[in-house]
């Protein structure tokens, strides 16, 4: 019998296990992939947003604003990378009133740190914008980080205070039993005081197990492009064009690793698995971005992906306690990564009114994130080498990564070669993994001992040999 079984291991789902961890509470987190962070969470623009750009008294509002706050603490505390950069929504002459609305559903909802920037500001700050813009709204605290790095590090500090977490099992039926909550999966049968249900994309249809019924999610796909480390950031700031109505538009975004993405777009679909990329979306990115300024070279685009927004028409978050011991959270899309330590404290704050939390003696508050070579002084490098030459072997050129750094993925959880690379970003430069990738697997061979053939890039058949 567990006190809190959670649904969904995406940036939600270890938000809340790494919110609840510290109180004494059995609580069991099930994953239907075999890593956490393979859902829509692994395919996003790693941004903490303001706040600003969702409507004044809208739950998304408010939770985005409070995670904003969390995350300085949060990425301290876990040790993984967050920079507030700064954000600034761009206008021409004559839209300078959208940006004064922006300003005014910012003050509404007590976000700090914004004013509205002219032409002269921009011409210091950002020269590569188009002298066609004329004011911006900046919005100081807006920052970004690494969805999965986050991702991972409340994955630990949950495990770390003794989360139970069953990967590569699926929830497939759920029923009430008096005041208890039975759920069977592929594997085993579980009962549980409470049912947390963060199952992104497919939050509709966990709801559904449980006969709730809910608003339907239609998926809303984003495309992104990433362009090649020698380009650098094209901008300070993060670059957006003036929201519309389902979308906050084509962006720059100077990412954490100091590259350029440029993107998303916002189709809706109706395929819940279909993440393919296409030419025209491509095409429509480079032209937005023109738009902004920088004129984008095709040549410097090293990767395209894809990530599905769990849209509902309510066009906010949804999270309630829609039975007794049952919470829904539905329709959780952008800007879900910056709310996402926020929704762990609003959820603690309803499994509260049930259940006497008690903080835990033994909780563990801090978490190291793995060592980056790359990012270390020369003196950091030698004497870390010096502990453990693995991290002297350069395994992943383009991004410098270690077999050392690898070897700590792996002991961490990972499974898969997209394990690896999101804990470790090797695989993700200019190559692609056309140099390592069978260095890699030659590692995953020893120290997980599994055969050749059965490894996988992200699980289920995803075999990289036959
Ligand atoms: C293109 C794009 C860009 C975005 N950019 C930003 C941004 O910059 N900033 C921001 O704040 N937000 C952004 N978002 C939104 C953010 O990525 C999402 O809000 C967030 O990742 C949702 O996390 P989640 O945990 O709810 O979903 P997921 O990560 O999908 O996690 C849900 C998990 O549930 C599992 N699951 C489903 N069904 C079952 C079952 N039956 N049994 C067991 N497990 C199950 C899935 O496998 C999945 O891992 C963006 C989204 C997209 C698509």
């Amino acid at each position: 019998m567990k006190d809190i079984i959670i649904i969904g291991g995406g940036i939600i789902g270890t938000a809340i296990a790494q919110a609840l961890c510290k109180y004494e509470l059995d609580i069991l987190l099930i994953e239907k992939e075999c890593e956490c962070s393979f859902g829509v969470s692994k395919s996003n623009s790693g941004i903490i947003h303001t706040g600003f750009q969702s409507k004044y008294g809208s739950l998304s509002a408010t939770l985005a604003a409070r995670g904003n706050q969390l995350y300085t603490d949060l990425s301290i505390d876990l040790d993984f990378p967050f920079r507030r950069i700064g954000e600034l929504i761009v206008a021409h002459i004559d839209e300078k009133q959208q940006l004064e609305d922006l300003y005014k559903n910012g003050s509404l909802i007590g976000i700090s740190e914004m004013k509205i920037v002219d032409r002269e500001w921009l011409a210091i700050h950002e020269p590569n914008l188009s002298e066609t813009i004329s004011f911006a709204l900046l919005g100081s605290t807006a920052g970004i980080t690494n969805p999965y790095e986050a991702c991972y590090a409340f994955f630990e500090n949950a495990k770390a205070n003794n989360v139970q977490f069953n990967l590569s099992e699926t929830v497939e039926n759920i029923s009430q039993l008096n005041e208890r909550w039975e759920i069977r999966t592929n594997m085993s049968t579980y009962q549980t005081n409470f049912v947390i249900n963060c199952a992104g994309l497919f939050a509709d249809k966990v709801s559904q197990l449980a006969d709730i019924e809910c608003e339907t999610i239609f998926p809303r796909k984003g495309e992104e492009l990433l362009l090649d480390r020698h380009v650098g950031e094209l901008c300070k700031h993060i670059i957006f064009p003036l929201p519309k109505p389902n979308t906050k538009g084509i962006l720059i975004i100077p990412t954490i690793d100091h590259t350029t993405m440029i993107g998303p777009t916002a189709e809706v679909i109706d395929d819940k698995e279909d993440l393919r990329t296409t030419t025209a979306s491509k095409d429509h990115i480079i032209n937005s971005i023109k738009d902004l300024g920088p004129v984008i070279d095709p040549a410097t685009i090293i990767t395209a992906f894809s990530g599905l927004r769990p849209a509902t028409k309510l066009g906010d978050f949804y999270i309630n306690e829609d039975r007794k011991g049952f919470i829904n959270l539905i329709g959780i899309q952008s800007p879900g990564l910056t709310a996402a330590p926020a929704i762990g404290e609003f959820v603690t704050s309803i499994i509260s009114k049930n259940i006497k939390l008690t903080i835990k003696k033994t909780y563990i508050s801090k978490r190291k994130s793995i060592p980056k070579i790359r990012d270390m002084s020369v003196s950091a490098k030698n004497t870390l080498i010096k502990k453990d030459s693995d991290f002297g072997t350069i395994i992943c050129r383009c991004e410098e990564v270690t077999k050392g750094e690898i070897l700590e993925a792996i002991r961490r959880g990972a499974k898969t070669l997209d394990g690896i690379k999101f804990r470790t970003r090797c695989q993700m430069g200019r190559c692609h993994g056309s140099f390592c990738t069978m260095k890699i697997m030659d590692i995953m061979h020893e120290e997980l001992g599994i055969p050749y053939n059965e490894i996988t890039k992200r699980g289920h058949d995803s075999y990289v040999t036959i």
